[in-house]
């Protein structure tokens, strides 16, 4: 399996990342990456950029070392109704838009209630790919998670820092699998996300490729392995945003209006 995008690293704007969006296109291109998404954490997080890290993205050149940079977020679930801590007014200016919950921004609830605020917040229409299900944080019915992930199109992430690196490794390793598992039952769309904190980890897939080999994710639901295809997944995103906005959604209940 060849994996050309990796759509999920941090740089020094999160707060407890070690490395520059210079340092991880450049380590991106040497793995052979095509496209790299800048996912720095939303502002609810403590350490995280404040807004005006967000809004000035768009000096951030296309492409750095042949590799093309997607600016975006890894927005936080602050509450049971799935809300995210960015305004849509940035949001629409953002190229990528990760969506998980972690905790400090989000108190936490039982396993119903936090189910169904991962999966109000994968019904947002501004949100690309929902991450890291498997982290121990927070009991979720991953069945549910995946049968919506199908069921909406919006995919899934396989993280690899949450089975190489997480503290509570055995149980994190645990709910990897059955999230893996369930993707694979439901196949709805898969993305497999280094979660790198320091450049030397972007594109470190190995663990991840290992559990979807092992669970047996077919390579057509790992959107990992087509640049085209993240990037048409992307416009369809887009396209369906505007879509929703005609058809009258409400808009201030999707983020917090500022
Ligand atoms: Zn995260
Ligand atoms: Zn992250």
């Amino acid at each position: 399996m060849k994996l050309l995008v990796d759509l999920h690293t941090h740089t020094i704007a999160s707060g407890h990342a070690y490395s520059t969006i210079t340092e991880n296109a450049l380590a991106a291109s040497r793995k052979g990456l095509k496209l790299l998404g800048m996912t720095d954490h939303g502002p609810s997080m403590p350490g995280a950029p404040n807004l005006y890290h967000f809004g000035n993205l768009s000096i951030i050149p296309d492409q750095l070392y042949g590799v093309k940079i997607l600016p975006g977020v890894e927005a936080n679930i602050t509450n049971h109704e799935g809300e995210l801590d960015m305004p849509l007014s940035y949001l629409d200016h953002l190229e990528l838009i990760l969506v998980g919950l972690h905790p400090i921004c989000y108190q936490g609830g039982t396993c119903e209630q936090n189910t169904e605020a991962y999966i109000k917040a994968m019904e947002n229409p501004y949100t690309d790919i929902m991450v890291h299900p498997g982290r121990p944080d927070f009991d979720m019915d991953l069945e549910k998670i995946a049968h919506a992930s199908a069921r909406l199109n919006i995919p899934v992430e396989v993280n690899n820092s949450s089975l190489s690196t997480i503290v509570d490794k055995a149980r994190a390793q645990d709910n990897c699998r059955s999230i893996a598992r369930y993707m694979a039952k439901y196949k709805g769309p898969v993305i497999l996300g280094s979660d790198a904190h320091f450049w030397d980890r972007v594109g470190e897939f190995s663990e991840a490729v290992e559990l979807v080999r092992d669970v047996g994710i077919s390579e057509h639901l790992i959107l990992n392995t087509s640049p085209e295809r993240v990037l048409k997944y992307l416009a369809l995103r887009r396209y369906q945003r505007s879509e929703s906005n005609i058809k009258g959604f409400t808009r201030h209940k999707q983020g917090i209006a500022l």
